[in-house]
């Protein structure tokens, strides 16, 4: 079944650097997301948001924090008349070892847990760095790389990586 696997900082909402998005204010839709949501959720019979946000995991933010910026972000996905079928987070800081901290799989297995209709030789992960896109690599998924970060710009040139765009919209007019 044909799976959307996005990243959120960088692809949904705008990244920050060296920051956390705290708070539902800080989260900013990226630039015509509301158009690319439902062209997507008419492609993909799956959506699910695969996210690190070590922040929880250093004391910077709390859970309840996080659940009101999702809040935030489905309420956009609904009004757009989008669709994000599950919201994945790792919570971890790097150091932990922990399974689910992309490029490590275990937001992956999570979703194929819970729809197991998945498979990952027909899914796309969609995101900004190279952890995104070894999470894909790894998992035999399309990578798409968008407005990839800046200080990661020598690494991912070298990168195997099947489609480049400068937003979620165009890769949604490539796609749709
Ligand atoms: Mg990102």
């Amino acid at each position: 079944m044909d799976t959307l696997f996005l990243d959120r900082d960088g692809v949904l909402n705008v990244r920050m650097p060296g920051e956390y998005v705290q708070h539902p204010d800080a989260f900013i839709p990226t630039p015509g997301l509301e158009t690319a949501l439902p062209m997507l959720a008419a492609r993909f019979e799956r959506i699910v948001v695969v996210t690190n946000q070590a922040g929880i995991g250093k004391g910077l933010m709390t859970l309840e924090d996080l659940d009101a910026v999702h809040q935030k972000l489905r309420d956009i996905a609904q009004a757009s008349g989008g669709r994000l079928d599950a919201i994945y987070t790792c919570p971890h800081r790097s150091e932990a070892g922990c399974p689910c901290r992309k490029p490590a799989t275990g937001m992956a297995w999570l979703a194929l847990e819970q729809f197991p209709e998945i498979d990952f030789e027909n899914s796309w992960m969609v995101g900004d760095s190279k952890s995104d896109m070894a999470f894909g690599q790894a998992l035999g998924m399309r990578t798409v790389l968008i407005n990839g970060k800046q200080e990661e710009v020598e690494e991912l040139q070298k990168m195997h990586i099947h489609f480049r765009f400068g937003n979620l919209l165009d890769f949604a007019r490539f796609i749709c």
